[in-house]
């Protein structure tokens, strides 16, 4: 299934339309959307975010976590990809779910980024 229609049972209709109102809206040459968005945590090669356009047909909080360099996946250091594994361990374990898009799912496929959802209450 494509991005486009994954994302339709993970938001509501309104909030899918005002993603992609916001998208359409940016010049082509805009600079990476992930990389200005303000920390709510912040370790050492790692920040926590909040979702602006949550998945909210399913999840009752969103953040995502990513690495502070604009880097893919497979372009992640050592280092960071320790530290990840150690933030998942202890820190990420307070949310319900974690959630990684494939890379066909993905809207924003240069900056690798992790979906953190609680669900419910
Ligand atoms: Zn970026």
């Amino acid at each position: 299934m494509d991005g486009g229609n994954m994302r339709n049972y993970l938001r509501s209709p309104e909030t899918e339309e005002k993603y992609l109102r916001f998208r359409s809206s940016l010049p082509v040459e805009h600079a990476c959307l992930l990389c200005k968005k303000e920390p709510i945590k912040s370790y050492d090669k790692w920040i926590i975010i909040k979702n602006d356009f949550p998945y909210d047909k399913i999840a009752t909080l969103h953040h995502m976590i990513m690495p502070k360099r604009h880097t893919t996946e497979p372009d992640l250091t050592k280092e960071e990809r320790d530290e990840f594994i150690k933030i998942k361990r202890k820190e990420l374990q307070s949310y319900d779910i974690i959630l990684e898009s494939t890379e066909n799912s993905s809207s924003i496929r240069d900056h690798y980024h992790i979906h953190l959802l609680d669900i419910g209450n």
